[in-house]
């Protein structure tokens, strides 16, 4: 897979920028606080589907605002400290298990920040996201070459009957996984994720002597 030409360096910049933003927007709003922070440190693939999506997300900070600021108040600075730094704010309502919390949501450049905060608490929780974004150009899948062939079985060994000499799961190629439609990737049922055949492990062959006798079935002319 070849990297999209400066998509890292942009993703990297864009988490780069978000951090800055959550750090300044957390001692803005929290002063004092250690929220644990925005960790951002490799994206994380968010859509399984080909080319795989990635993203840098910080979520579950929290601090404490001072104890003269209200949650209003604090949603207000929020929104005016995003809008001068040339995010777009929103302000909006969510229902917090019958209380009334306060959203402010920033957008610029694809990236995203919450901030969130209610009356019955000092606690400001902040979040944030970049967008997803295509690390790699998509390529088509190549099976691997078999392990073994009939021309090169060790003597006293017959071709693996699962895989046929190709030691990798014969379902998934050695990939592991599956596409899908859905969910963009699934483990493969044939090997669950251990890549080799199950049957011969990747020696892509089979001891003769070893054979149980429902394995010889597969072989008759081993009864000949
Ligand atoms: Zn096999
Ligand atoms: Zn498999």
């Amino acid at each position: 897979m070849g990297p999209v030409p400066g998509a890292r360096e942009e993703l990297d910049r864009l988490g780069r920028a978000l951090r800055e933003q959550l750090v300044e927007l957390i001692d803005d709003l929290a002063p004092g606080s250690d929220p644990g922070l925005p960790l951002l440190d490799t994206p994380q693939v968010v859509d399984w589907h080909e080319p795989l999506r990635y993203r840098y997300s910080a979520s579950g900070s929290t601090g404490k605002r001072p104890a003269n600021a209200g949650a209003a108040d604090s949603a207000a600075r929020a929104a005016a400290l995003l809008h001068a730094a040339g995010w777009a704010v929103t302000t909006s309502q969510e229902d917090a298990k019958g209380t009334p919390r306060i959203v402010v949501t920033g957008r610029r450049d694809g990236c995203t920040i919450e901030i969130r905060t209610v009356d019955h608490t000092s606690t400001v929780w902040f979040s944030g996201q970049t967008p997803a974004m295509a690390l790699y150009e998509p390529e088509e899948f190549r099976r691997p070459e078999p392990v073994r062939t009939a021309e090169t079985v060790t003597a006293g060994f017959v071709l693996c009957y699962e895989c046929e000499g190709l030691g990798w799961c014969y379902d998934c190629g050695g990939r592991g996984w599956l596409p899908d439609e859905t969910r963009g990737r699934v483990n493969c049922p044939g090997c669950h994720r251990r890549r080799v055949c199950v049957i011969c492990r990747g020696d892509a062959e089979l001891a003769v002597s070893e054979l149980s006798t429902y394995q010889r079935g597969y072989y008759p002319e081993l009864n000949e």
